[in-house]
């Protein structure tokens, strides 16, 4: 029933996809595997080529601010009442972090998104609204809180210390025992609750970018939406903002420097994804794509709790804003192509 409940999925998804500038050092080089169109990339390898279309490509030259305006919308569909859900994919190196979170200077989606939520309930006057924040790290299984983490919660220490639970409540919605959740009034209170996880995530570890590649970070904005109406009950909605793990470890068998326990959940999703497909044709003669890729990031991210977190996000209604990150270099093209690859069947 398992089967069933995921053939169940529906909701809308988005595909856009985003290049990375060109690092020095591969600036010397000449060979550009790697070309864009507005709604297309084009890759050659060999003597052949390659096309994957987009519901959006994002340049190298494309600013933090340019790529807001584009996922602005589907944060309008969340102040509606739909879940929503903006990933972050790709290899490792690629950008994901510096599209969800940027930088001071450059600020990502995830600032802007807490800055334009505001604005927007500002703005409207037939309903009220509330926000709460929570941030939590996933890795390896164990869940981590971002915003108020526990004192040993040292990731190298014994795992079971930083674990929450994943719980089911009777209405199917799903509750991570222990994460805290933060009101958060305005902007600067975001903010700074914000920097404090961002800045923890990044303290907590030896090697960052080892750990980044292998943890996915969750930034979830709980909307409360009243109308005007004296005995209107609140409307919750649920906007997720995920920047995963790198995309070399996600769907792959057999990487260099997968754990077994890694390898060994991979497969299993991989197998899990198989059967949904076969179900899915049995069922309907025809494969529907979109759904498909949904199903996949759900599958993608089973090793890592992401499933359980994100059931009841990715429901009927809910809305998912998947970000492709690859890279420019040639000496990325196999992963790059993996991650275009992932994105296609989502078309
Ligand atoms: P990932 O999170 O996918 O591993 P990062 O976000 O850490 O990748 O990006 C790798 C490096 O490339 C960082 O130094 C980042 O600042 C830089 N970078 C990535 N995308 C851009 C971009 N669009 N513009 C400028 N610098 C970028
Ligand atoms: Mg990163």
């Amino acid at each position: 029933e398992a089967l069933s409940k995921i053939l169940d999925i529906k909701g809308s998804i988005r595909l856009f996809c985003r290049i990375r500038p060109n690092l020095i050092e591969e600036k010397r080089r000449i060979s550009e595997p790697v070309s864009t169109g507005p709604e297309k990339i084009r890759v050659k390898l060999g003597g052949t080529r390659k096309d994957f279309e987009f519901d959006k490509v994002f340049t190298q030259e494309a600013s933090q601010g340019y790529v807001f305006v584009e996922v602005e919308p589907i944060l309008r569909s969340a102040m509606d009442g739909h879940n929503v859900c903006v990933f972050a994919y790709g290899q490792t190196g690629t950008g994901k972090t510096f599209t969800m979170d940027g930088t001071n200077e450059q600020p990502g989606i995830i600032p802007r998104a807490l800055e334009e939520l505001f604005r927007q309930a500002s703005l409207d006057n037939s309903s009220s609204f509330s926000f709460s924040m929570s941030m939590l790290e996933v890795y390896m299984g164990n869940l981590r809180d971002l915003l108020v983490p526990r004192p040993s919660s040292k990731p190298h220490e014994s795992s079971t210390k930083c674990n929450l639970n994943i719980q089911t409540d009777p209405k199917g919605l799903i509750e991570i025992e222990g994460l805290s959740e933060v009101q958060i009034s305005d902007y600067a209170k975001a903010k700074w609750w914000y920097n404090k996880g961002r800045r923890f995530r990044s303290t907590s570890w030896t090697n960052v970018n080892e750990a980044s590649s292998r943890s996915h970070c969750l930034t979830r904005i709980i909307i409360y939406r009243r109308g005007d109406a004296l005995e209107a009950k609140s409307e919750i909605s649920k906007l997720w903002m995920i920047d995963l793990g790198g995309s070399e470890r996600l769907l792959k068998t057999g990487a260099r420097g997968l754990t077994l326990d890694e390898g060994r959940a991979i497969n299993l999703s991989l197998s899990a994804l198989a059967d949904v497909v076969a179900a899915l044709k049995r069922k309907r003669g025809h494969v529907p794509y979109r759904q498909v890729f949904l199903i996949l990031c759900y599958f993608a991210c089973r090793n890592s709790k992401l499933t359980q977190i994100l059931k009841d996000s990715l429901g009927y209604g809910s809305k998912v804003l998947m970000l492709v990150h690859i890279s420019p270099s040639e000496e990325d093209v196999c992963e790059t192509i993996c991650s275009l690859n992932f994105a296609k069947r989502a078309r």
